[in-house]
């Protein structure tokens, strides 16, 4: 059976994997990011590769990168997260490992990962949103990954949503995830429990009454504890994610949309809102099958498994 390796670059580690043809993981290497050195994060994937590649015998390395990637695969052409901007990536691994390699964007790659192995296996097309601190994505359609012309495609966090709406990091205005990610999450339970302290008892408990250092977690645990400020906002979530992801079936017309990242660990609490919301925004929704909405199954291996299975091709 062949191997590959595939690389999943995160803002905090760099995990690298020995994986089959069967989506199964042999062996991990991992490093943590020295994320301010562009030219220290080209040595650790290299360093994390070669780590892997004196044990086993691979054919090929696949990347999963954050930020924009060139539509030659090759570069990098903006990824904030660890200062690299025209970063010859491929090009400078393939020369110190002496493999071929591949390189895609991480929510890509994540994306082929769940299709290939994960919640969407055995299904044609697939929309994977990643709710994290922002909304990444891809778009698998009648089994091809969705690049765009330009490299660019499926930038879904930065559908416009609210027009003049909140201030995005992209320097637009009210994008689909200053609504509906993580971090728009701890915004809204911040302020409410602020506003509404009564209701937020459960959050103000788990925060030592530091509304300031209310995070992901506490939020999701004290919804599960019944705190009903915390519960709003899952609704809420819920309602802009089913809103967004109503458009995306709209556009795209997938069989199943994969919901991952860290906001869907809260599984059932934000599935149920998602759902009702998606099925009454959905157009033509009285016309025709309905999507499945579901969550991820490959959780942070996703992007790793991704890039190692597209390494392949
Ligand atoms: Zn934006």
């Amino acid at each position: 059976m062949t191997l590959t390796i595939g690389v999943d670059v995160g803002g905090t580690k760099i995990a690298a994997g020995v994986v089959n043809e069967d989506g199964e993981i042999l062996a991990i290497s991992r490093k943590p990011t020295p994320a301010r050195d562009a030219a220290k994060s080209v040595q650790t994937v290299i360093d994390v590769v070669n780590t892997l590649k004196d044990s086993y015998d691979v054919s090929a390395v696949g990347i999963g990168a954050p930020g924009f990637i060139d539509n030659a695969r090759s570069s990098i052409i903006l990824a904030p997260n660890v200062s690299w901007q025209n970063e010859p990536l491929a090009m400078k691994v393939a020369q110190a490992v002496s493999l071929p390699v591949f390189l895609e964007n991480d929510a890509n790659a994540a994306a082929w990962g769940e299709y290939r192995f994960g919640a969407a296996k055995g299904r044609s097309s697939a929309i994977t949103v990643t709710v994290g601190t922002g909304i990444g994505g891809g778009v698998i359609i009648e089994g091809n990954l969705l690049r765009g012309s330009y490299g660019f495609a499926a930038e879904i966090g930065h559908m416009n949503m609210v027009p003049e709406g909140l201030l995005c990091g992209c320097g637009e205005n009210g994008c689909w995830e200053m609504y509906a990610s993580g971090n728009a999450l701890v915004r809204v339970a911040r302020e409410r429990a602020t506003k509404s302290p009564k209701l937020a008892s459960r959050m103000l408990e788990l925060c030592e009454g530091k509304i300031d250092q209310l995070n992901g977690y506490m939020v999701t645990q004290a919804a599960n504890d019944g705190d009903p400020a915390a519960r709003t906002c899952f609704q809420d979530l819920g309602r802009w994610l089913g809103q967004g992801i109503a458009d995306l079936a709209a556009i795209f017309d997938p069989e199943v949309f994969v919901l991952s990242g860290g906001v869907s660990e809260a599984g059932d609490l934000l599935l149920g809102p998602v759902r009702n919301e998606f099925e009454m925004r959905l157009t033509a929704r009285t016309l025709r099958p309905l999507p499945s909405i579901v969550l991820a199954k490959l959780g942070n291996y996703a992007g790793l498994i991704g890039a190692a299975n597209l390494a392949l091709q």
